[in-house]
């Protein structure tokens, strides 16, 4: 029988606040992240990316254990 130690997917990821990504209209890029601050700025959402990149902080926020 074996036990795994090493299982890092799961818990660790529960914090993630990663959602439906939006957009502004005068925006130049897309948000995904729930904390993000520019994100959370934008009053009138726009659903989906508008084909526009990811935001920096969006994606450092994503990447967050
Ligand atoms: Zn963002």
């Amino acid at each position: 029988m074996e036990f795994s130690f090493c299982q890092k997917e799961g818990d660790s990821m529960s914090k993630k606040a990663k959602g439906k990504p939006w957009h502004s209209k005068e925006g130049t890029e897309h948000h995904d992240n729930s904390l993000c601050t520019e994100g959370k700025k934008i009053v009138q959402r726009l659903e989906g990316t508008g084909q526009k990149p990811l935001c920096q902080e969006c994606g450092r926020l994503n990447r967050l254990p």
